[in-house]
């Protein structure tokens, strides 16, 4: 191991990681510059099996996004109607559960709730449907609405924020799903999200869910027109966000897909930028817990071999995951079955433990039982960028 770091040129970094040091900004700029992908993933691995050894977390849990109509036209998004577009859609509590119905003999330990800004739900809304999904899976936990959707709950509420985390756990809200971060950067805000919560904007909402005793994750959009200071600097932020409140669970590197958004110019990423995002994530932020691998975005290939590369989540187990592009006008379907992705992780040398939506540990017995239940397919709609 110190030979490859020695002929890289990373043996400094080798040292400070095996020490436990922490890696500063001109650290991330050398991971990111670096030929040496592989030598960055060793590095991360070094943490990752520091922190969790050969655990590799995964969940059962279905998506719902409970309405596209949203006002913030983010242009890296294909999922969004703007309103007045005859193709928004809402659903109602009703809709949701009738939804959660066709899915009444799998095990869902996690419903994940997000969607689009849309200025017309009123407070109560918001309310409804967590109380519809709590009856009608009370076993489940609920991961519901990113950083924007909450500012605009409690724009809607006419409340603080405070006031209104407290109503949403009331309905039954266990933690929250961390979206909407992008990258914090004002010039990417500018260029690509002006409309919705600026940097700041989120800190603060993120500060106000964690003092609220709720957990989330945190994300990072790349593979737009982001550089390579801007994602380190992000980083380094949030970094600095788990340091005062220690609120985040996992981190998600959320690859950019840039079909029919106004940039599919742009490249989609590929395997090599995929593992270093989820490599320089596992090196930079040593006070997460868990590095997620989202193989509905970079494929269950990548995803698996990022097991090696700094991440122990592979998020959900769901057999039929389908990303609806551009209003339903085309759609591709990625399918793994729960046995799929319990191979992929073994087979990759590593041990998979379910959890719930909390990383608590779901007994062995259960896990088993519920696998047995789990066959068929689970339809979902997700959005390539939520919020
Ligand atoms: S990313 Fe979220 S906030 Fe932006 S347009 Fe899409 S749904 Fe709206």
């Amino acid at each position: 191991m110190e030979a490859l770091f020695a002929r890289t040129g990373l043996a400094d970094l080798y040292e400070k990681v095996v020490q436990g040091e922490r890696l500063s900004y001109d650290d991330g700029l050398r991971l990111y510059r670096t030929p040496e992908l592989t030598a960055v993933g060793a590095l991360a691995n070094v943490v990752r099996e520091r922190m969790n050894g050969d655990a590799t977390y995964y969940v059962r849990n279905l998506h719902i996004n409970y309405t596209n109509i949203c006002n913030k036209l983010c242009k890296f998004c294909s999922f969004y109607a703007p309103p007045g577009d005859p193709r928004g859609y809402v659903l109602t509590p009703d809709d949701i559960v009738a939804r959660l119905a066709e899915h009444r003999d799998h095990v869902i330990r996690e419903i994940h709730m997000v969607a689009g800004i849309n200025p017309k739900l009123p407070y109560q809304y918001y309310l409804d449907i967590l109380r519809s999904v709590r009856a009608a899976r009370p076993e489940a936990q609920i991961k519901a609405f990113t950083m924007i959707e909450l500012a605009q709950i409690a724009r809607a509420a006419k409340k603080p924020l405070g006031d209104v985390l407290e109503d949403l756990k009331g309905a039954g809200l266990a933690c929250v799903p961390g979206g909407g971060a992008e990258v914090f950067s004002d010039r990417v805000h500018e260029e690509l999200f002006r409309a919705k919560l600026d940097n700041e904007g989120w800190f603060q909402v993120a500060r106000e869910v964690h003092r609220a005793g709720l957990r989330s994750n945190a994300t990072m959009l790349y593979g737009h027109i982001e550089t390579v200071e801007e994602k380190v600097k992000h980083l380094l932020h949030i970094r600095e966000l788990q340091d005062e409140t220690k609120g985040f669970q996992c981190f998600v590197p959320l690859a950019f897909d840039p079909a029919r958004t106004e940039l599919e110019h742009i490249p989609v990423t590929t395997g090599q930028q995929n593992l270093r995002e989820i490599a320089i994530a596992r090196l930079l932020l040593d006070n997460f817990p868990h590095i997620k691998a989202f193989w509905i975005m970079i494929t269950p290939q990548i995803a698996q071999l990022a097991l090696w590369y700094g991440a122990d989540d592979l998020d959900g187990t769901v057999s039929h995951y389908e990303i609806t592009h551009a209003l339903g006008t085309a759609s591709h379907h990625q399918a793994l079955s729960h046995q799929e992705l319990l191979d992929l992780i073994s087979e990759a040398g590593r041990v998979p433990v379910e959890r719930d939506a909390l990383y608590n540990v779901i007994p062995e017995q259960l896990a088993v039982g519920g696998q047995q239940s789990a066959k068929g397919s689970v339809s979902l709609r997700v959005l390539s960028s939520s919020s």
